[in-house]
């Protein structure tokens, strides 16, 4: 990933403008003290959620049982609707953690992802149908076995069974709350006659966990930090205080699909902003995933659109210049919501240059702001970093305290599979995690040894094969 370029030396705003700026960091800013008290509480509420249903951190059994070897092998299809694509793969997994992929991509329009859930179903089916007509796979005369990664909080009740709780990042689709999207989706493969069987449902941060286990077997956590956020990891099934399960697990332990996007949703703790109220207010899902929007790809870009919204509302930024007139009229753009998009703090994070020159341009080309003075250009950069960084402390939060849950000491180490648009390009997102890891896991003196994050590309699609594989494997043990 990119790495940031923090700004050196002073910013040359006036005095109102540094003073508020400076307000407006602090709130953004959590001490190591405060980062310890989130990461305590956090630790509790999944010593919560472990023991009984309908907590915040709602702490899913997956029913993936045990670890992968790396062994594993077979030809598996897998579906992959995450926050923003629709992909769909075929998986070679070739023993010794290597594997081949072969994917199709389509993007999931607004109309689908708020529209009748049939019709998003209706969709996936026709580009399912598509790919393997492409790839020569229709006219098989077996059922090919599909693990369908469905990003969205889903209470399992089985493998390949489970209720979806509510909607998130944006999607709203009629008909599906309440509902196992399994079956909703089996039913259009049937009504279009697509010869496939979905053997699993996985959520994208359990998958993500398995495909970074084939490659790294001590791996014992996956995230997701993209457009949403998710954690999962391997937990010891006597440790699930409200396992109550009649099946004999096929080992002695399970994957947890943790839902940390809800932590704190009853804001006990978080250090939520006005800014962030706002967010969630004018949110699809106000009250909910509170965690998530403090440090998800989705809303970073807008966390940061509502500061600079209030420094031009209280005449700190764009006001009349040489060689410009007012902005409150000339950036229509910014005022439209989620305008500013979080890659756009990408690109003004990574801003090296001493006038911050690629943040003009950028700024310029896609919110219609021009003229911004190199002062202002330098308070929207301190805003992103601010707005960054916690992000990357919360996330770090969210990791110490599975690893000190989990009491995983530094010699045992662990790997963390993630996958996600915010890890990959976010510039030194992952250097403000081990920022906080510092912090937080004192035991671990060099912890990017101990705790070693590393990129699951394409982790969730991947997983979602894996899943199937896994599935088979357990009826094969529980048959045996
Ligand atoms: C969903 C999770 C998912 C995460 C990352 C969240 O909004 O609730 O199930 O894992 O996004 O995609
Ligand atoms: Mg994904």
């Amino acid at each position: 990933a990119p790495i940031a370029a923090p700004i050196t030396g002073a910013i040359h705003g006036t005095p109102e403008q540094e003073a508020y700026l400076e307000k407006i960091v602090k709130q953004f800013t959590i001490t190591p003290d405060y980062l310890e008290k989130i990461c305590t509480h956090f630790m509790s509420e999944m010593d919560k959620g472990l023991n009984k249903e309908g907590q915040t951190l709602a702490m899913i059994p997956s029913y993936v049982e045990g670890r992968l070897t790396g062994q594993e092998k077979g030809h598996f299809l897998a579906l992959d609707l995450g926050g923003t694509n629709l992909r769909v793969v075929l998986v070679t997994l070739e023993g010794n953690g290597k594997y081949k992929t072969k994917s199709s991509k389509a993007r999931v329009t607004t109309e689908l992802k708020t529209g009748p859930m049939r019709d998003l179903c209706d969709y996936i089916a026709d580009c399912v149908d598509e790919f393997l007509t492409e790839e020569g796979l229709s006219n098989t005369d077996t059922t090919l076995f599909l693990g369908y990664t469905f990003s969205f909080p889903v209470l399992q009740s089985r493998i390949n069974r489970g209720i979806l709780k509510s909607w998130t990042k944006g999607f709203n689709c009629t008909g599906a709350v309440g509902k196992d999207p399994v079956m909703l989706l089996q039913d259009a493969l049937l009504r279009k006659n697509v010869p496939i069987k979905v053997a699993a449902l996985v959520n994208d941060a359990v998958g993500t966990l398995l495909s970074n286990a084939y490659q790294k077997p001590n791996t014992s956590i996956g995230l997701i930090l993209g457009t949403g956020s998710n954690g999962g990891y391997i937990e010891e099934i006597k440790k699930i205080g409200k396992w109550k399960s009649n099946e004999n697990p096929t080992s002695h332990e399970m994957i947890i699909n943790m839902e940390f996007g809800a932590f704190d949703n009853e804001r006990m703790i978080l250090p939520v902003t006005q800014y962030d109220n706002k967010v969630d207010r004018q949110s699809i899902n106000p009250h909910g995933q509170i965690f998530e929007k403090m440090i998800s790809g989705m809303y970073l870009g807008e966390i940061t659109r509502n500061i600079l919204l209030d420094m031009i509302d209280r005449e700190l930024l764009f006001g009349p210049q040489e060689g410009r007139y007012d902005c409150k009229s000339w950036s229509k753009e910014l005022s439209g919501h989620y305008a500013f998009v979080t890659s756009q703090m990408s690109t003004i994070e990574s801003d090296g240059t001493p006038e911050l020159t690629r943040t003009k341009e950028a700024l310029d080309l896609n919110l219609n702001l021009h003229a911004i003075s190199t002062p202002e250009s330098k308070i929207i950069k301190r805003v992103c970093e601010a707005v960054g960084t916690r992000a990357a402390h919360l996330a770090g939060v969210a990791i110490a305290g599975i690893v000190r849950h989990c009491e995983i000491s530094p010699e045992e180490g662990t790997d963390v599979g993630i996958d996600g648009s915010l890890y990959e390009f976010y510039p030194s997102f992952e250097e403000r995690i081990y920022d906080a890891l510092a912090i937080l896991l004192p035991d671990h003196k060099n912890v990017r040894k101990t705790v070693r994050l590393g990129l699951a590309k394409d982790g969730s699609g991947v997983g979602a094969a894996l899943t199937a594989c896994v599935a088979a494997h357990m009826e094969g043990r529980k048959k045996g």
